[in-house]
């Protein structure tokens, strides 16, 4: 399958292809590292295959770095509420996450 640029793997299309890596895999989720994770979002955000990217993610469990401007903690609370049963999911209070693409990434519980 190619993407809507023509290349058969998506990642040639990525706008963080000639970015600096560090920025996607912060060491922290703290400090410095709010701004590598802010700069890695806002990339992502203007991202042609930001959708193919986040799956790819889920699909293979990646645990590390920013896919489809999601931090591993974002898929991790993502992951969390899709296992929760629907009456327990419904009496958290949930904010929208700004720049969350995906259904699953959308929604956060605080
Ligand atoms: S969504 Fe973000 S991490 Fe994924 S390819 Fe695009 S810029 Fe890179």
């Amino acid at each position: 399958m190619t993407t809507a640029t023509g290349h058969e793997d998506w990642r040639a299309d990525g706008a963080c292809m000639h970015a600096d890596p560090d920025v996607f895999f912060p060491v922290s989720a703290t400090g410095r590292a709010l701004e590598q994770i802010a700069q890695a979002k806002a990339l992502c955000a203007r991202c042609p295959v930001r959708q193919e990217c986040l799956d790819f993610a889920y699909e293979h469990d990646v645990i590390h770095g920013i896919w489809g401007g999601t931090t591993p903690e974002d898929r991790q609370q993502a992951r969390l509420r899709a296992r929760r049963p629907d009456r327990e999911a419904e009496s958290l209070p949930v904010t929208t996450t700004p720049g969350a693409h995906d259904s699953r990434a959308r929604t956060r519980v605080t």
